[in-house]
């Protein structure tokens, strides 16, 4: 068999297993949510790699969107998404996004997460860039820690649902064009485990880790899409990454994020020379949209020959920042910085990608039974360009819709799952690589080349750069999580850089300085990704 099916050898005559009706991949809040929403008559496992409060979701700070008051609407929600998207949201599901938010949110508190709240019942609406009402909700600047520890302790009571932590979805079982299963590495024991089910979940979140700057924990590194792929899944949209505009820039911590709230609260970017710069840049100024804010700093520290610039939000008192952003002022002040009385030094680094696993409304891949949902998929929601404070919300609601698509595809008591064992055997060999350095020139590689800013040379090189890689390690053997990450960034890379190569034009995230308009007659289309 070809190396670029499995990523290794085995039999399932030889491997232990294990049968639930549903097995989802990931611990944030798309695997957490969607795996409450399913009836509890079906039997879940959640797999994850980490301990179950590793994640993305976790790190969330400012909020969720949601149009909640009374000058606000789903429409106006949908406008701004749309806007942001830069041409290519797919408007069916933007629709059910901005629609089925308030139910989701609902459901949320019902599970005992707090928000902030303005009086007794009313919850506190913050704004954000691109947005044009006020309409996160969010909880302290803390909001992704408040809601993944309410849905985890509520997950953790459900006696249908199984947690798996420190297991490793290496790849999926796929027999003819369905799905049966994932192939896991128990990180514990050091052995693999066949979890065989009809319908598999991925909702292992994004992969900014592709590059050296990110906001993202180290567990952001594409597994779902690249096993997702391997397995036959189309991918979409992998161009588009979105990099956060504002990330701590301090010698000792590079990835610390400085939440968008923070500037819908009336912060100021200033240059390295104290001089306000984003007026000249946009009418939204500070709240443009992200891509625009990231390009606008980029240019400011090419201009100024510097590596950071300042935000300043020095005009608001202690007291108040200390209540409104707890975390963000206390780690600040963890490296000698006062927001109240200094200057926040910030950079852009990659936060959030676009594309994914290509999903309809309701999950479903190309793959029957192979389902994706928060960050990992993409059904077109985010378009060019995430709307910020989309993505929790995202979770949420096309959780929710694979929760209630479960009864429909499993009819209980019927049609047991049928499996036939097989056995995998590829000309992989031992080789002797220094798997920290790859993965590490191979972030360099993406910063440099494929980040805020592209163009042809540039992404020619990185290509060229990636393949040798990507060749140098196919046949290679593979013994653990250190070269399953590797083989998933090397994979992921090679497919975001043809993908940034192949659009020629600039749309939202996509940043090309040889083709810097946007042309809707070439290039107002996704771009897909499969083996075939
Ligand atoms: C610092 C920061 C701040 C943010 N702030 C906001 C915000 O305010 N509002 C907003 O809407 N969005 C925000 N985002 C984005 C948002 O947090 C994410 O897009 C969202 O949480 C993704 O959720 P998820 O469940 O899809 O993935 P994640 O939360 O990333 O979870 C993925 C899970 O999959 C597991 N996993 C991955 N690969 C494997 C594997 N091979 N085997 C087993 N398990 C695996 C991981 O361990 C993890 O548990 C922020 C992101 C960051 C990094």
């Amino acid at each position: 068999m070809e190396t670029d099916r499995y990523l290794i050898d085995f039999d399932t005559k030889d491997i232990e297993k294990q049968c639930y009706d549903v097995v989802i991949i990931g611990s944030g809040i798309a695997g957490v949510y969607t795996a409450l929403e399913i009836p509890k008559d079906y039997n879940v496992l959640i797999l994850t790699k980490e301990t179950i409060e590793i994640s993305n979701s976790v790190l969330a700070q400012g909020g969720i969107a949601v149009s909640l008051d009374k000058d606000d609407s789903p429409g106006l929600h949908f406008k701004d998404t749309i806007k942001a998207g830069a041409g290519l949201c797919n408007e069916e599901s933007v629709w059910v996004l901005v629609n089925e938010a308030a139910q989701n949110i609902e459901t949320l508190c019902e599970y005992g997460v707090e928000f902030d709240k303005e009086g007794i019942n009313r919850l506190s609406l913050t704004r954000e860039g691109a947005h044009s009402k006020r309409r996160i909700i969010h909880a302290g600047d803390t909001t992704g820690k408040e809601v993944c520890d309410k849905l985890v302790s509520v997950v953790r009571t459900k006696e249908n649902v199984k947690i798996k932590e420190r297991t490793f979805a290496v790849d999926l079982i796929t027999e003819g064009d369905a799905c049966k299963g994932v192939l896991a590495y128990d990180e514990d024991t050091s052995s693999y485990i066949l979890y065989l089910s009809k319908m598999v979940i991925c909702a292992t979140g994004g992969f900014s880790k592709l590059y050296s700057y990110t906001t993202n924990p180290e567990v952001a590194t594409g597994d779902g899409a690249a096993l997702a792929y391997r397995a036959g899944a189309e991918l979409m949209d992998l161009e588009f990454i979105q990099f956060h505009p504002t990330v701590l820039f301090h010698p000792e911590n590079k990835s610390f994020l400085i939440s968008e709230a923070v500037r819908g609260e009336g912060a100021y970017l200033r240059n390295v020379n104290g001089e306000k710069f984003m007026p000249q840049y946009h009418e939204l100024a500070e709240l443009a949209p992200r891509d625009i804010v990231s390009r606008a700093i980029f240019n400011e520290m090419q201009k100024t020959k510097s590596s950071n610039v300042y935000l300043d939000i020095t005009f608001k008192d202690k007291e108040y920042l200390q209540k409104r952003f707890p975390k963000i002022y206390e780690t600040c002040l963890s490296y000698g910085i006062d927001m109240s009385k200094d200057y926040i030094p910030v950079a852009p680094a990659a936060h959030y990608c676009m594309g994914g696993i290509k999903t309809d409304i309701y999950g479903r891949t190309n793959i029957k039974g192979l389902y994706a949902c928060g960050e990992a998929a993409c059904n077109g929601i985010h378009g060019a360009n995430r709307l910020a404070s989309n993505s929790l919300l995202e979770g949420l609601v096309f959780g929710r819709k694979i929760g209630f698509e479960v009864q429909s595809v499993i009819k209980k008591g019927k049609e047991p799952l049928e499996f036939n064992d097989f056995s995998v055997k590829s000309k992989r060999v031992s080789k002797a690589i220094n798997k920290e350095e790859v993965k590490s020139e191979i972030q360099n590689i993406m910063t440099k080349y494929v980040g805020i800013i592209r163009d042809r040379g540039g992404l020619l090189y990185a290509k060229d750069k990636i393949n040798e890689y990507y060749n140098a390690v196919k046949d290679m053997e593979n013994h653990g999580i250190e070269d399953f990450e590797l083989q998933n960034i090397i994979l992921l890379s090679k497919l975001v850089v043809e993908s940034a190569l192949e659009r020629e034009e600039s749309r939202g995230a996509h940043y090309r300085m040889d083709f810097p308009e946007t042309n809707d007659v070439k290039w107002k289309k996704n771009i897909i990704k499969s083996k075939k």
